[in-house]
């Protein structure tokens, strides 16, 4: 049997049988940091960072800017990657702001995100030195410029702009997501409304706009549509209040291939496409071209990310269902159970034996909905103690994990250039006590 289209990114590979990730043994890794183990290959974000920085720079020169959303997945030494690689990041907590600020994170750099910035989140990120605020709406702008007017500083801000573009239509409509939780909608005017408090505040300097659109888009009409309607926003805001938007930035959101059947996106092209319609709509709008950022997150580390885990029990309830228990679980990975995403499961050490056996691979949680992935095909003799592998991990993986029924959550190993390190250790029992009085 041929299961080579399983390997769905270049840095997978076959061996003997063994699946090999950025080049390494998986079955090694598993032996020497234990599972579950998340890994992550360092070149492969590298990889991609450089895809967006260096085709945004080719298509608008020193106003193409690269942020990585690090919600997709957020521990120090992925802020000193982004550092190194030279681009900026999104936050939306101080524990991020935290994180960054301790990676030596130049925080200059940083676009503070969320819909709901605390007094306690914005005075932290004034005092950690937080570059530019994106803010949500007028509450909070009042907050920001408010705790700024205390701090005697002048706070420069983003507004988060609602266009109306359906994701999922791929098409600017008048109704589609405007009634999102984020950001304020141009079609009711709050978007205006917003841009008016903001020109008129003491402590706040607004620099641009922000809008993002969804996630996991494989089209580039998407982003087409954002252009259109944002580029019309600019001109319109020109017009009225004479302002001149100096930065742009249009959302994260690419997809990536989870499973064989998901398309292979040229990310450096689409962009290219994008640029295209940005330069047109500029020049027909008669405005200035802005600072234009693409904040992805998913499209930068998911392929990056494989989880390892051992097989604990395989049950066969004859003649009904087949079970495969992992020793890890919706704690490591809620996708499937918040969001019933697809997953690739492989045999890790068996990617030539005959896969004849059905299974919902799962967790060790006390919940019936933590599954891993239904329908699995694997060895039916799969048994306790072998090794399975999930792919594309890396993004809302370790950064949706949690401790429930205490289970402490696996390490992030890194894999580069044939070596591997340890970015976050394993949580301890000790650790799960920490913080019980
Ligand atoms: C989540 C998010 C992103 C990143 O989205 P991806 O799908 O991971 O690329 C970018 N911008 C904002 C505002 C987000 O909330």
């Amino acid at each position: 049997m041929d299961f080579s289209k399983d390997l769905i990114c270049e840095n997978l590979t076959n061996r003997d049988g063994v699946l090999h990730f950025a080049g390494q043994n998986t079955a090694d890794l598993a032996a020497q940091y234990g599972t579950p183990l998340y890994l992550m290959d360092e070149n492969r974000i590298r990889q991609q960072v450089a895809v967006y920085r260096d085709t945004l720079r080719e298509c608008f020169g020193d106003k193409g800017h690269a942020l990585y959303a690090s919600k997709a997945c957020a521990f120090k030494r992925m802020y000193a990657i982004m550092a190194e690689e030279g681009i900026s990041v999104d936050v939306v907590s101080a524990g991020e702001i935290a994180s960054a600020h301790a990676a030596g994170f130049p925080m200059e750099n940083v676009y503070f995100h969320s819909n709901n910035k605390t007094d306690f989140d914005i005075a932290y990120a004034m005092d950690c030195g937080v570059g530019t605020f994106v803010v949500d709406h007028p509450e909070e702008l009042a907050a920001i410029d408010a705790i700024a007017a205390e701090k005697g500083v002048v706070q420069p801000v983003i507004l988060r702009i609602t266009p109306g573009i359906d994701c999922h239509t791929y098409e600017a409509v008048n109704t589609g997501k405007v009634d999102s939780k984020f950001g304020s909608a141009i079609v009711t005017g709050d978007a205006s409304r917003i841009v008016k408090q903001a020109l008129d505040a003491a402590n706040v300097k607004l620099c641009g706009f922000h809008c993002h659109i969804g996630s996991q888009v494989f089209d580039s009409s998407v982003y087409i549509a954002t252009v259109d309607v944002m580029v019309d926003f600019l001109a319109e805001m020109k017009k009225t209040f004479g302002y001149s938007a100096e930065k742009l930035d249009i959302g994260g959101g690419y997809g990536v291939r989870y499973v064989a059947t998901d398309p292979v996106i040229d990310i450096a092209a689409s962009i290219r496409e994008v640029a295209q319609q940005m330069q047109v709509r500029v020049a027909e709008a008669g405005i200035e071209m802005p600072h234009i950022y693409m904040e992805p997150g998913r499209s930068i580390v998911a392929d990056a990310g494989l989880t390892l885990y051992t097989v604990g029990a395989v049950k066969k309830i004859e003649g009904y269902k087949n079970y495969v228990s992992v020793d890890g679980g919706m704690t490591d990975n809620p996708r499937f159970a918040l969001y019933g995403s697809e997953y690739t499961v492989l045999p890790a050490t068996r990617l030539e034996d005959e896969r004849d056996m059905v299974a919902d691979v799962v967790g060790r949680c006390c919940e019936s909905g933590d599954i891993i992935q239904p329908d699995v095909a694997l060895p039916a003799d799969m048994a306790r103690g072998e090794l399975l592998a999930v792919l594309t991990t890396g993004a809302y993986n370790y950064s949706m994990a949690s401790n429930y029924n205490r289970i402490p959550r696996p390490p992030v190993v890194m894999l580069r250039d044939g070596e591997s390190y340890v970015a976050v250790r394993r949580e301890t029992l000790e650790d799960i006590l920490a913080l019980d009085k």
